[in-house]
């Protein structure tokens, strides 16, 4: 196929990856986004697809068919609580495609004795170390969200010593292989390196600060597809993978400000520990007793509101209640109660968990309301009803310099009048800390699953 022909392609696909982010910013547009994007990615393949000389069809062919058959199976039975872990399994099949694109390229280049040029070498040194370090960090995320290993921070004798090692070594594997990039002995040392690297950089992070790190995986196997971009002079995969790495940045970004975190804190892995060790304490404290509601109870109290404002957390899609609480907000609102919901970063277990589940019931997009704007409306409000929320509302991020999310933002539900905490037991969110907000004065607990108890308290504010 004519080369201009396929650049052009590539120009078109890479006008839709970026249209699809830009339209991928809004619930109202996100998912012609999705869309677009997909289509942008059926033409980058195709036009390389007619690249001839690149491909041997059948074995193409072959892999399209075998991954797409895993890749549908995975994608429909995966539970919507189980997503993070398959982002960042994907996050590590990315690293992985760069380290053997790097492979194959070298393989290449040495049969043609083809010395590479230019920026050639640093692309291939970026695709082995950044897609290494993806690939092995990222199953180990995978493991950690899936409880095949301990999600408790992983730490042994002089960690950061021998750490800070390997990174030298890693390093200086870097410098030998751009000077010799046709050594494949130098190539599977780094990969190695780069492989061991990614464990030892994700093992000592804590369950906690999981966002962050599946955040900046996802932007390091885009920096790792760039790299590959220049590897292969494939101008759409360099246009693409730089796409990712900059979106995987700001998100981490986020990310790191919604938890309280620095990015030289996440680059450096330092943390993790903290998390674990003050724990305890905080566990620790008798809070005094707590007081229990049943959805009867407080279907008065709703009743009488002018304002109500949902904050929904895990516990929220862990029960599906998604559809339920619409219902509920509809009947509230029927009564000419104002009602919103309080929107955590961090809510759930993947950015924008919260906001996709809202929008698949359809609660309308205006209602969702971020967590700066909505703070200042908490003491104006009549009800806070907290549905399966823990750690984003516990307000001792703010209140105790001990604890170890002190710093975090959080949605300041324990300023409302009243406050209902729809959760199952006294058990402790991901943090793995009490919470104050369920002892103080103005909070009420109803215990249940967050779907039966907003049906039954939907049921007691339209009979009340
Ligand atoms: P939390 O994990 O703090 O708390 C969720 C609460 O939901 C639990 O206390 C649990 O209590 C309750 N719950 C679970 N199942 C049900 C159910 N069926 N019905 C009713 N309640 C239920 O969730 P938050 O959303 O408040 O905070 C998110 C946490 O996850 C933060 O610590 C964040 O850092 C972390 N995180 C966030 C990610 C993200 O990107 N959003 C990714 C990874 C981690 P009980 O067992 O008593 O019912």
């Amino acid at each position: 196929m004519n080369t201009t022909l396929i650049q052009f392609a590539y120009l078109v696909a890479s006008v839709l990856f970026i249209l699809g982010l830009r339209n991928l910013s809004s619930p109202r547009t996100a998912s012609l986004g999705n869309q677009m994007a997909a289509v942008g990615m059926l033409i980058a393949i195709v036009a390389t697809l007619l690249v001839q000389g690149v491909v041997d069809y059948p074995i193409v062919i072959a892999g399209i068919v075998v991954g797409s058959l895993i890749g549908v199976v995975a994608a429909t039975r995966i539970q919507m609580t189980d997503m993070p872990q398959m982002v960042a399994l994907l996050n590590g099949f990315g690293g992985a495609a760069s380290v053997l694109v790097a492979g194959a390229e070298v393989s290449s280049r040495i049969s043609a004795n083809d010395i590479p040029q230019g920026i050639v070498p640093g692309a291939l040194v970026a695709s082995v170390l950044i897609g290494g370090v993806t690939l092995t960090g990222s199953l180990i995320a995978f493991a950690k969200l899936q409880e095949l290993m301990r999600g408790a921070p992983i730490q042994y004798p002089a960690q950061q010593y021998i750490n800070a090692l390997i990174a030298l070594a890693t390093l200086g594997a870097c410098v030998l292989l751009g000077m010799e990039p046709l050594d494949l002995e130098l190539f599977a040392v780094l990969a190695g390196l780069a492989l061991l690297l990614g464990v030892l950089l994700v093992i000592p992070i804590g369950g906690a600060d999981m966002p962050v790190v599946i955040a900046l995986l996802n932007s390091y196997s885009g920096l790792a597809a760039c790299a590959t971009g220049f590897v292969l002079d494939n101008s759409a995969l360099v246009i693409s993978g730089s796409l990712v790495g900059a979106s995987g940045l700001i998100l981490t970004n986020i990310m790191c400000n919604a938890m309280n975190r620095s990015l030289g804190n996440v680059l450096f892995g330092a943390f993790g520990a903290r998390v674990e060790g003050a724990s305890v304490a905080a566990d620790g404290v008798d809070q005094g007793p707590v007081t229990a509601y049943t959805p009867m109870d407080a279907a008065v109290i709703f009743s009488n509101a002018r304002s109500v404002i949902v904050v929904p957390g895990y516990g929220m899609a862990v029960a599906q209640a998604q559809h339920a609480v619409r219902e509920l907000s509809d009947t509230l609102a029927g009564n000419g109660i104002e009602v919103n919901f309080a929107i955590h970063p961090v809510a759930g277990r993947m950015p924008g968990h919260m906001n996709v589940l809202l929008a698949e019931a359809d609660v309308p997009y205006e209602r969702l309301v971020e967590m700066d704007e909505i703070n200042p409306q908490f003491p104006e409000t009549d009800v806070a009803l907290v549905l399966g929320a823990n750690d984003v509302v516990n307000p001792a991020a703010r209140e105790d310099e001990t604890s170890p999310i002190y710093g975090m933002p959080i949605l300041e539900v324990d300023r409302a009048r009243h406050v209902f905490v729809i959760k199952r037991s006294m058990n402790p969110g991901f943090a793995g800390i009490q919470n104050p907000l369920f002892f103080k004065e103005n909070t009420m607990m109803i215990f249940g699953d967050a779907k039966k108890v907003v049906i039954e308290l939907n049921d007691a504010v339209k009979n009340y």
